[in-house]
């Protein structure tokens, strides 16, 4: 049997299912028994190590896997030396500075003193040397958002998705630390054959991924406005047109960035385009 890759994914929890439905997508098939810390892909020469989130940097920087699916925020916090690769797009959070809601707040010097529970010492220590504070940091594995209510501090540095735990703790978010979301993170010093490994797997993922952002469009248009409508659509440089059964109209087919199809639609209107579809790309290759 030839060489494999070796990826790490989380074993259980926030990022697990995303990590092994974005490698579906990539057309990896795994061999996914319970219970299992390793298995093999049918179709690919990939093996997958199931790991915790905390322990990921680590094990990528030994090379014991090498690469990984991990939060952002994660490599950050345990300071290894990864090359990150691609954002993935999901497990998207925020590390953030939170108080108890009435406190008054009114600027960073208000941290200065302050004892602070976290999970992120490093993260929080970081962004204090850069604003030049001094804290008291008090580091906690869970539950940190009942730290202010138990007397245990002053404010929590933590994660925030929604923001629900922070209000059903009675805290307040006040600043915002960083931006995390899952990302794919390599070991350095990948070669050889991991490494072409490595480059048929990007390929794949970039593929996945310019899907999931684009849309295929269709529309219908009276042929006069076909030229207006092509200025309105943002890259539509060359589409596809033609001709319609009915006399004097066209079909045009583009791609079109979901972003930016909110904004160009009521253009699109008005331009007397009619029968708008939007369909979802499986793949896009680049
Ligand atoms: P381990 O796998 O080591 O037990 P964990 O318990 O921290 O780690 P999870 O809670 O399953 O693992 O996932 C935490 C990761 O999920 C974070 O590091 C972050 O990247 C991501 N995440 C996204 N949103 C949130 C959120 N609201 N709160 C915490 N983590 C979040
Ligand atoms: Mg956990």
């Amino acid at each position: 049997m030839g060489e494999k890759l070796k990826i790490a994914v989380q074993k259980s929890g926030r990022l697990k299912e995303d990590s092994l439905k974005i490698l579906k997508e990539c057309g990896i098939s795994i061999d996914n028994g319970k219970d299992q810390l390793k298995a093999s892909a049918f179709n690919f020469p990939l093996e997958v190590l199931y790991l915790r989130n905390s322990d990921i940097p680590q094990y990528v920087e030994d090379g014991v896997a090498d690469i990984a699916i991990v939060g952002e925020n994660v490599v950050i916090e345990k300071q290894k030396e990864l090359e990150i690769l691609q954002k993935l797009g999901f497990s998207k959070c925020r590390l953030a500075m939170a108080l108890p809601k009435d406190v008054e707040y009114n600027g960073l010097e208000y941290f200065n003193g302050k004892r602070i529970a976290t999970s992120y010492p490093n993260s929080l220590q970081l962004f204090l040397d850069e604003n030049n504070l001094n804290c008291d940091i008090h580091v906690i594995s869970g539950s940190v958002e009942i730290a202010p209510n138990i007397g245990l501090a002053d404010g929590i540095c933590d994660l925030v998705s929604s923001g629900s735990t922070l209000f059903k703790n009675g805290l307040r978010e006040v600043e915002q630390i960083l931006k995390s979301e899952a990302c794919l993170v390599a070991n350095k010093n990948i070669s050889g054959i991991k490494q072409a490994i490595l480059d048929r797997l990007m390929f794949r993922l970039k593929s996945v991924l310019a899907a999931k952002n684009n849309k295929y469009i269709l529309l219908n248009a009276p042929n006069e406005k076909v030229n207006d409508i092509i200025e309105v659509l943002p890259g539509m440089k060359s589409p596809t047109i033609m001709p319609l059964a009915k006399e004097g109209w066209s079909s045009l087919h583009s791609v079109i960035n979901e972003n930016d199809f909110w904004g160009v639609i009521d253009q699109l209107k008005l331009n007397g385009a009619e029968g708008i579809l939007i369909i979802p790309i499986e793949k896009m290759v680049l």
